[in-house]
């Protein structure tokens, strides 16, 4: 009985022992789990608090951008992201898409003015580095020119193309196009970028001619000015009243300093001044050109019109394994070359050209002298004299007197002199021994024996040069050249197409005075039969009121206008 008593008890003990332990264990696994996940709940509470904190951030900066829009815009927000695409063209003026007009014009954008906008490159790959991206951000200003765009791209003309990617374009250019309120421009400074650029004639007309394509400028913009075939850059280094203003219907003060010395020397050549009756000596290298400029004031162009004085331009060659060709114009044209000039001298070694009152286009003013390396590099003396010719008059005229056929004469059959009939028969049989006539059409040059070797005659245009000279004839006169707005021809037409046809000749506008590029001829049809260049049928697109009637009238229908109005010739 005992000893069941006793297992009954210890059966019973052994019961409470393992209940316990279980108790034990499951309190245990219940702590643990209550801890992971309390551990668990404050984890997604601090993503979700971080979340949170980040929403309410974003927020936050979504708001403040938007005020800074409507700031920067004067109540209008409108910001995009777009894809940049070329498209050639003068101006800061930007195509965008059609979607934009809508947004635009439901802010009211359109009565606030015209419409400028912030262009801003956007840098993806530096997203990492931030920091850095946000300092290489560049930034320009652009009016709009239409809205004709693809959706999500912009057109950028090259103006903005190239302030926002100097070096190189990325392969997805993506751009910031944000609206902004800009105040009129009072005041700007510009540096020319390369010399020169003070030496086109009215050089501060060009560039604001250059401006008027432009709806904006900004600190730290380079502008491009073309000037025919010549082009200038200029730095924007102050404006007021602000870093960026408008310039559309502005009468900005345009403050031109001089180009910074310390530029690295250019692809622009420069004009050397020459003082006149002075030498002045340097090299070319074969393939370039020197320039100098000279100038005729108004007393010496009187001694040159009357025909007592002329201008004589000189080169002289100091080595004989190099050859110069010589070329002059007279201002606007400022860089003579092969293709363009007024006059030009191809001689071999020195060389002189003399231009006196009977030349057309010579007049009072400034004078361009271009020396080309034709072969080898060359070493030369260049000077500009003017030769007085009132004290050679009589003599010249002694010495013009023409000998007249005489009665007594004979035609030589061989060389078709006229000579003595006494002689006659001796001199043909001389004749016939030591001289030949060239037989080339219409040359019929005397020529010793001991000559003929040298006479040649160009196969392309006939006329007649020593051997050695041909070589030089063929390269100047029919190699080919091409003018920068496509056209290939000889040196002769070429000289006659860059003053009278190609589109990027200066040509005066007959409405503002400037020299412009003529382009090509005008668009609309009715001033292309007036004969109006591109540029003069949008600059005579402006108007003025009329001196008789005080009307409103375009600066190209005033003549008109008068006729037909005021019976006005
Ligand atoms: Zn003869
Ligand atoms: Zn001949
Ligand atoms: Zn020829
Ligand atoms: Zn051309
Ligand atoms: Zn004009
Ligand atoms: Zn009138």
């Amino acid at each position: 009985m005992d000893f069941e008593l006793r297992r009954a008890r210890e059966k019973l003990e052994q019961e409470q022992r393992e209940r316990k332990l279980k108790a034990k264990l499951k309190l245990d696994r219940e702590k643990k789990a209550k801890q992971e996940a309390i551990r668990q709940r404050e984890a997604i509470e601090a993503v979700q608090r971080a979340r949170r904190l980040d929403a309410a951030e974003a927020q936050a900066k979504a708001t403040q951008q938007i005020e800074e829009e409507l700031l920067a815009g004067r109540g209008v927000a409108f910001s995009r992201v777009l894809e940049a695409v070329p498209y050639e063209g003068a101006g800061d003026k930007i195509k965008l898409p059609p979607s934009c007009f809508t947004e635009l014009s439901d802010q009211g954008a359109f009565d606030k003015g015209p419409l400028h906008f912030r262009v801003s490159a956007i840098h993806q790959s530096s997203l990492s580095d931030l920091k850095d991206a946000e300092q290489n951000k560049r930034t320009t200003h652009a009016g709009v020119l239409e809205f004709t765009a693809d959706d999500g791209v912009v057109g950028l003309p090259s103006h903005i193309w190239s302030n926002l990617y100097p070096a190189e374009s990325p392969m997805v250019p993506m751009v910031e196009v944000c609206y902004v309120w800009l105040s009129k421009g009072t005041y700007s400074k510009l540096q020319p970028v390369e010399a020169g650029f003070s030496d086109i004639p009215n050089h501060k007309a060009v560039l604001e001619t250059s401006l008027r394509q432009h709806a904006t400028l900004s600190e730290g913009d380079v502008l491009t000015v073309n000037h025919g075939v010549l082009t200038y850059h200029l730095r924007v280094l102050e404006l007021k009243p602000s870093s960026s203003v408008s310039v559309l219907e502005t009468d900005i003060e345009v403050d031109v300093i001089g180009a910074d010395p310390t530029a690295e020397s250019t692809s622009q050549p420069v004009l050397q001044p020459l003082e006149l009756g002075k030498l002045d000596s340097g090299v070319v290298a074969e393939g370039s050109y020197v320039y100098y400029k000279f100038q005729i004031g108004d007393d010496i162009w009187g001694k040159i019109s009357s025909g007592d004085a002329e201008i004589e331009v000189k080169i002289e060659s100091e080595n004989h394994d190099g050859d110069t060709d010589l070329y002059v114009s007279r201002h606007p044209l400022l860089f003579p070359t092969q293709h363009q000039h007024g006059w030009s001298s191809h001689d071999i070694g020195s060389k002189a050209l003399v231009l006196n009152s009977r030349d057309l286009g010579l007049g009072p003013g400034t004078y361009s002298i271009g020396i080309y390396g034709f072969k080898g590099t060359t070493k030369y003396k260049v000077s500009v004299s003017i030769r007085d010719k009132s004290n050679l008059k009589i003599g010249q005229q002694a010495v013009s007197s023409t000998l007249s056929a005489d009665a007594d004469t004979v035609e030589c059959q061989n060389c078709k002199h006229y000579i003595p009939s006494r002689s006659i028969a001796l001199h043909e049989a001389y004749c016939r021994r030591h001289n030949i006539i060239c037989q080339h059409t219409s040359c019929g040059v005397v020529l010793r024996r001991d000559e003929v070797k040298n006479h040649v005659h160009c196969e392309e245009c006939g006329l007649a040069f020593q051997k050695e000279e041909m070589e030089k004839h063929k390269k100047v006169f029919h190699v080919p050249l091409n003018c920068p707005c496509g056209i290939v021809l000889e040196k002769e037409k070429m000289v006659q197409h860059q003053s009278v046809e190609c589109p990027l000749r200066l040509v005066t506008c007959q409405f503002c005075g400037d020299m412009v590029q003529a382009g090509t001829s005008a668009a609309d049809v009715r001033d292309r039969l007036r004969g109006l260049t591109q540029h003069e049928s949008v600059c005579g697109s402006r108007t003025a009121p009329c001196d008789s009637c005080g009307r409103s009238v375009m600066l190209k229908d005033m003549d008109i206008h008068q006729v037909a109005v005021h019976q006005k010739n």
